[in-house]
This record gives structure tokens, sequence and C-alpha cells, in this order.
């Protein structure tokens, strides 16, 4: 896979936020799309908050499996994750898996979040991106950006508590990236091990193969593989900002007119 296309200029790290809110539509999203930016900024001292908007019961290839008891196990890893990335506060909204949608009362779920929160950044997915398939990410993209304009203007949702203006929004999986978070080498092996916290997650999503893989994290041949496909997309995005090899980073929307 070659370079990430620039689309004008680039910019490199933000100040480490007081607070920063990151919202995936499954457990394991926030950790593919801004996990080690959480990690470097939750060592720098930012208070970390990850909101999971759906129960990720569809989350297996096994349709034998009962969804309530996969929901169940994956509240767990997704708590687990966020403790690797430096800890944080995982709060589940619960809804069902495949089914997400952006309307109203979804959206003020998440603008009751954000002003109960009040963080200076929020991140999420880019509901811009081209030729996106899944329709949960779609919507969980939308419900990001409306829901900061909603908790935003004192007008909307006034029985939502005080009004908050986040300074910057943060979109992963960007169709037109222009800002990187350098990640170090300690960031990325927080989002290396967050990810791997998703036990059942390994074989879908995470390309490990349980019966192959040692015992011990990280000797693997299946973690070693994620390894080296996070370091790929790492340097790539750190190019982005014409990060010199070996540097890594993630790549994003960033957009502070709010
Ligand atoms: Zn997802």
């Amino acid at each position: 896979m070659g370079d990430l296309p620039a689309h004008g200029p680039v910019t490199l790290d933000l100040p480490v936020p007081v607070s920063a809110l990151a919202m995936g539509a499954h457990p394991d999203d926030v950790e593919f799309g801004c996990g080690a930016t959480l990690a470097k900024w939750a060592a720098g001292g930012c208070r970390v908050h990850h909101l999971v908007l759906t129960d990720g019961s569809k989350g297996t290839w096994d349709v034998e499996e009962d969804p309530a008891a996969l929901a169940e196990r994956r509240r767990a890893e997704q708590i687990e994750a966020a403790r690797r990335l430096g800890g944080g506060d995982v709060i589940f909204l619960g809804l069902p898996d495949g089914e997400l949608q952006s309307g109203l009362a979804e959206r003020r779920a998440v603008c009751e979040v954000i002003r109960r929160i009040r963080p200076e950044v929020v991140l999420g997915h880019d509901p811009w991106r081209r030729y996106r398939l899944h329709p949960d990410h779609r919507h969980a993209g939308w419900l990001a950006v409306d829901a900061v304009v909603g908790a935003r203007d004192p007008g909307f949702s006034p029985d939502l508590g005080q009004a908050h203006r986040p300074s910057a929004l943060l979109l992963w999986e960007a169709d037109e990236p222009n800002h990187v978070e350098e990640a170090g080498a300690g960031a990325a092996a927080a989002k290396l091990s967050a990810l791997v916290a998703h036990r059942s997650q390994h074989r879908t999503t995470l390309g490990i193969d349980e019966d192959r893989q040692s015992e011990v994290e990280g000797t693997g041949n299946g973690i070693e593989a994620l390894r080296r496909r996070l370091e790929r997309q790492l340097g790539t995005h750190g190019r982005l900002a014409g990060l010199a090899h070996p540097a890594l980073g993630e790549a994003f929307r960033l957009i502070t007119d709010l």
C-alpha cells in the first residue's frame, strides 16, 4: 500500500488536551482509529474517555455464539483495552450492533455525554470517508459530527445540561487527512496491546489464529503479523506529515472551526 494522498498542508501534533472523548461504533474501533494518540495523551496527563455506541453483539463468524454473552465479553475486553492505553472510563451506549442509526434520539444520547464530560477534543469515525461499507461506521461518524454541533449550541436540547464547545474534532480513517499525531514506540506498543485485548476479535478482525498462537503475547505469529501491519500503517500515516522513517503517526481530519 502506497502513501496516503495529502490534501493541502498537514499539521503535526495538537498540544496534549486536558480531556478527550473518543467514540467508536464497536468495541475495538477506537483502538484502531486513535489508540496510539490516546496512549500518548494519557501518558501526558490527558483524561481520556471512551464511548462505545453499539454492543458489538454481531462481531463473530460463529452463528452459534450467544449475542448477549458476546456483548458481555466485549465490554470486559473494551475496559481492558482502555486500561492498556493508559486508563480512562468507558461509557457503553449498548445500541444493537449492525443497526446503529444517527437520528435525533442517538444524537441526543451522544450530546448528553459530551455535555457531561466536556472534552477539549472529540475523536470519531469520518462520516465522509468514501466507499465505506459498514453502516455503523458511517452512522457513528455522523453522530460524532452532529452531536458536537448539538452539544455546542445552547438552543439544542436545553434539557441536556450546559452547552459545551470542544476546541477540536479529529476524524480517523479520514477521507482527506490534514493532521497527524506522532506516535512514539511506547504509544504504538500500547495500541497493539490494546487491540490484542479484544480476544473475541482475534480471528475475525485482527487476523490472529488462536490455534497457532504462542501462550506469550507478542511472540506468536499472529500478533507479530498484526504488529507489522500496524507499523506499516503508522509509518504511512507518519509520512503524510513528512516524518522520516522510522517515525510513526496516526492521520486524521482535524476540524477546529467548531
Ligand atoms: Zn467497527
